[in-house]
């Protein structure tokens, strides 16, 4: 070879390999292989150690691709709060300070799930005390209908029940869902409340109650959004049978919808037409496809001996997930034939 020529294929070489190393190491920095391994490993540390508190979507994080982790209902979680609900508080009659200290331990337990904002709502009893709504929102893919999740937090008032079932087990289940669906993707937006004051006023007709759901379902331009169904957790820690009540006074398409989910989970609930003794009452008096999810029966309702000892965490298990997953795949055409059975009265 020449000597110009040699100088020309040496450069030439020179200039490949030059331009393979560059091309690899380019192609090594923008991998997105790379880039998700340490995502991942971001979002498996921050849920773990700060309980579900940032969204897996990435909202509120700093990489866009980071992909989504789905929380699963853990009942370990929903005991510790019903352990501290019935056996740290205990008696809680609607009014008093005790059921004061309930509210305040959920609004605590909702901020530190991560939602920055929660929400109270204050009203009147007829005995002239106050008692307090909590409630926080988590947004979902449509912005515009809503599904409430409720459990009230009082025990009945001149009974001494420390209201494990009755119903610190329903928040448990209620504080379990959001720290699930602050972090997994929905398509509802999804208002969980907390309801204070539900039980009859000590010393008052059998009408006096449910003053929370009442308050809510009176003021529901307050939530901003539109309410086209309402779950109420109430009792789902002891009993042998799952029961889906409804008064039957506004469409029954939720509980339709729950109860065929229910069947695909190999579930079989109790259909029953209730007189109204739960949250959904004041729901469906205003023309929303409600349901009340509960077990019957429980011996010790209303007495002192609804102790934590005598709940069931798998019932408690049960009911939880049926919940997410129920929740999880409701779709938007499932939202707008909820939206189209509700006369809102
Ligand atoms: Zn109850």
């Amino acid at each position: 070879m020449p000597g110009k020529q040699r100088v020309l294929a040496i450069a030439a070489a020179a200039l490949l390999l030059a331009g393979f190393t560059f091309g690899f190491f380019t192609h090594w920095l923008a991998s997105p292989k790379r880039g998700n391994d340490v995502a991942t490993t971001a979002v498996q540390e921050t849920t773990v150690e700060q309980d579900g508190g940032v969204k897996a979507d990435g909202s509120g994080g700093e990489d866009e691709h980071r992909p989504p982790i789905r929380l699963e209902f853990d009942v370990s979680r929903a005991m510790k709060d019903i352990a501290y609900l019935s056996s740290q508080i205990g008696y809680r009659p609607e009014g008093t300070a005790s059921e004061g200290k309930a509210a305040d331990y959920i609004a605590m337990r909702f901020s530190a799930l991560g939602y920055g904002e929660v929400f109270q709502q204050t009203f009147l009893l007829d005995n002239g005390a106050t008692s307090r709504n909590v409630y926080v929102v988590d947004e979902g893919e449509d912005t515009r209908l809503a599904v409430v999740v409720g459990a009230h937090y009082d025990t009945a008032g001149g009974t001494g029940s420390p209201g494990a079932n009755d119903n610190a087990s329903g928040i448990g289940v209620l504080l379990e869902l959001a720290r699930v669906f602050r972090n997994n993707d929905n398509v509802p937006t999804i208002i969980f409340a907390a309801f204070g004051a539900e039980e009859i006023l000590q010393g008052y007709g059998k009408d006096h109650h449910h003053y929370g759901s009442r308050h809510m379902a009176n003021r529901l331009p307050e939530l901003g959004y539109t309410v086209v169904g309402m779950i109420s957790v109430d009792m789902v820690g002891v009993g042998s049978t799952m029961v889906l009540n409804s008064t039957m006074q506004a469409p029954r398409r939720l509980l339709d919808l729950l109860a065929a989910h229910a069947g695909t989970l190999g579930l079989r609930p109790t259909f029953r037409q209730d007189p109204g003794w739960s949250d959904h009452e004041a729901f469906e008096k205003r023309g929303i496809p409600s349901v009340w999810i509960e077990y019957r029966e429980d011996p010790h309702y209303h007495t002192p001996a609804d102790t934590y000892d005598k709940l069931d965490p798998a019932l408690i298990a049960q009911a939880g997930r049926l919940l997410q997953s129920f929740l999880e795949n409701l779709d938007g055409a499932d939202l707008n034939s909820l939206e189209n059975s509700t006369f809102y009265r």
